[in-house]
């Protein structure tokens, strides 16, 4: 019975400190616009909020989730499953065809030019279209991932169970096209459902796949916006709508775990042993994650740890500068 009444006086008080922290939050804004103490540099009004913010945000993490995680982001290839069944390395097999078909180029040359299209454009497919050639995503997905093995990968019950497991919001977030993205979940033996949203080649870039009269090409080589740009994971973070301090990104790629870790994110580097310099985690296999990362579930009365208490107090950095800038 004190128990119930301690957790209801948690909530009442929480509720309050969040209504509270909301006015203040207004307030400090109205003041920032207007300051009420124009020869101060910094009016007081901006540094005793700052105080409570702390303590209301303590607040709120204790009472609210323990998990420092509001929100999971998976990148699909070779991260839900292992790099050992060489997906990725058809893949490359595909795309070198494709240009050697649409360049007119020897083999040789055709894996030269997908190494310096990855490294200036972040994909062979954007490099094409920035040099101005006429691709449509879906005739160059359909050649790339249309003919890879996908037998290879094998159903993972487990994965399913783990990723059910997990009561955060879970984001699919990969560069490839969403076909490709069904098909292998649907090798996995994941439902589709397990993931909140899929974030995919087609919801980084609608524009290419509006329709043009009589397919006239586009005047302009489009911009393609994938990982590891900023542009990707702004777009990610804004679908996502929690602060990127409170989410974790999980991904095999070193320069993607690098834009992510500037964007704000949680990094989870995945298929390495040990943690790159901006990686918060490291686990050599998706199927480690429980093990690497308990913190994901503790979302039911389990203690505030580290890397949650360092979230909170990112979150009111970034808040606080924002109200005084
Ligand atoms: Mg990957």
């Amino acid at each position: 019975m004190r128990l119930i009444t301690i957790e209801f006086l948690c909530f009442d008080l929480t509720f309050f400190c969040n209504r509270l922290r909301i006015a203040l939050n207004v307030h400090d804004f109205i003041n920032s616009k207007a300051p009420p103490f124009p020869d101060s540099p910094t009016p007081p009004i901006l540094t005793s909020p700052l105080l409570l913010q702390f303590f209301f945000l303590a607040m709120d993490a204790l009472r609210r989730n323990n998990s420092p995680f509001d929100c999971l982001l998976f990148d699909l290839d070779d991260t839900l499953y292992p790099s050992s069944i060489g997906i990725s390395q058809e893949c490359k097999k595909n795309i070198d065809e494709f240009l050697r078909m649409k360049c007119g180029l020897w083999q040789e040359e055709a894996s030269s030019l997908r190494v310096e299209l990855f490294k200036t454009h972040g994909s062979s497919l954007a490099g094409l279209m920035a040099l101005g050639y006429d691709v449509h995503p879906d005739a160059y997905h359909s050649l790339v991932h249309g003919l890879l093995p996908y037998e290879r990968i094998a159903p993972d019950p487990k994965l399913r169970e783990l990723l059910l497991s997990i009561t955060q919001p879970k984001i699919l977030f990969t560069n490839s096209d969403r076909k490709h993205a069904s098909r292998v979940l649907q090798r996995l033996g994941i439902e589709e459902e397990c993931f909140h949203r899929i974030i995919c080649f087609e919801t980084m870039n609608p524009e290419l796949f509006e329709l043009r009269p009589n397919s006239t090409p586009l005047q302009t080589p489009p911009v393609v916006i994938l990982k590891p740009f900023p542009a990707a994971f702004n777009a990610a973070i804004s679908i996502a709508g929690f602060h990127p301090h409170r989410m974790l990104f999980l991904d095999d790629s070193e320069s993607n775990i690098s834009t992510a870790k500037s964007a704000g994110l949680c990094t989870a580097v995945v298929g390495r042993r040990t943690r790159m310099k901006e990686a918060d985690y490291a686990l050599e296999t998706i199927s480690g994650l429980r093990r690497a990362i308990p913190e994901i579930w503790c979302d039911e009365g389990g203690e505030l740890t580290g890397l949650a208490v360092r979230n909170e107090l990112d979150a009111i950095r970034t808040t606080t500068a924002l109200v005084e800038a």
